[in-house]
């Protein structure tokens, strides 16, 4: 506890003193331009991996990144995901899992946590899709294989979740809404985007590609080319595209081996 006062004393004295004005424009409101879903684990730190400034990120954290479907929880994940984009229009989401989530563990050792933590083991059961995907799909991998492909296919199905929320989906529908998965390494510092046109997650990338990527529709439900139905041709979603995704397993050394 001493280090942290220290560190309270160290902050007022040093980085607030010198960010004066930042502070006293802050207290006048905020207007974070990313909300940022992310693991509770002490090694994922959005600021610092981003680098962002205080006040740039909005930020939900828990057990596994997960947001539950909208209506199956009457928690603080809702809440925070309507005020960030209702009431601070925010207008970019990136939900953000990392390697060697203790969370995804549990999730692949569900029945185990029954009796230890019987609340994790309840909160896990809104990435069951996660869990299905690995069981029915990923029979051939296991240890830490098994855990980063986990890790990936988890962010994929909590977009799909986020997208069960009528703000989202009302912003996605004016495009006026872009959604990230990204996957961050703590071994290497490393962060991967998943990338709706490979079907993959890749290295990210500081530049904005242009155009976005086109906006991939469900494989079981093809868009009528009717002019009768219009649909908006390159919504910027990225999340949504489960049924063709080729999960590749990032290498330790950088590189995609392909796991599917
Ligand atoms: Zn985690």
């Amino acid at each position: 506890m001493k280090k942290l006062i220290d560190g309270l004393q160290q902050f007022q004295t040093g980085y607030f003193s010198s960010h004066r004005q930042l502070f006293e424009e802050l207290s006048h409101g905020q207007h974070p331009r990313i909300l940022f879903i992310t693991c509770s684990d002490s090694r994922v730190d959005p600021n610092l991996i981003t680098q962002a400034e205080v006040g740039e990120l909005f930020v939900i954290r828990n057990a596994g990144n997960i947001i539950p479907p909208f209506g199956a929880a009457n928690g603080g994940e809702g809440a925070a995901i309507e005020y960030a984009i209702a009431a601070l229009d925010i207008k970019q989401v990136i939900v953000c899992g990392h390697s060697h989530c203790g969370a995804m563990k549990g999730l692949l050792n569900l029945s185990s946590l029954e009796d230890t933590m019987p609340l994790v083991s309840n909160w896990l059961k809104h990435a069951e899709a996660t869990r299905q995907v690995m069981r029915d799909n990923y029979g051939n991998l296991e240890g830490e294989e098994l855990l980063e492909v986990t890790v990936a296919e988890n962010v994929l199905t909590q977009l799909e979740n986020l997208q069960t929320y009528p703000i989202i989906r009302s912003r996605l529908h004016q495009r006026n809404l872009t959604l990230h998965g990204w996957v961050y390494h703590i071994e290497s510092g490393e962060v991967l985007e998943y990338d709706a046109v490979s079907h993959d997650f890749i290295a990210l990338q500081s530049e904005i590609r242009t155009p976005e990527p086109e906006y991939n529709f469900h494989p079981t439900c093809p868009v009528s080319s009717s002019k009768s139905f219009p649909v908006p041709p390159a919504s910027q979603s990225k999340g949504n595209h489960r049924q063709s995704v080729p999960i590749q397993t990032p290498l330790k050394n950088g590189g995609l081996a392909s796991r599917n």
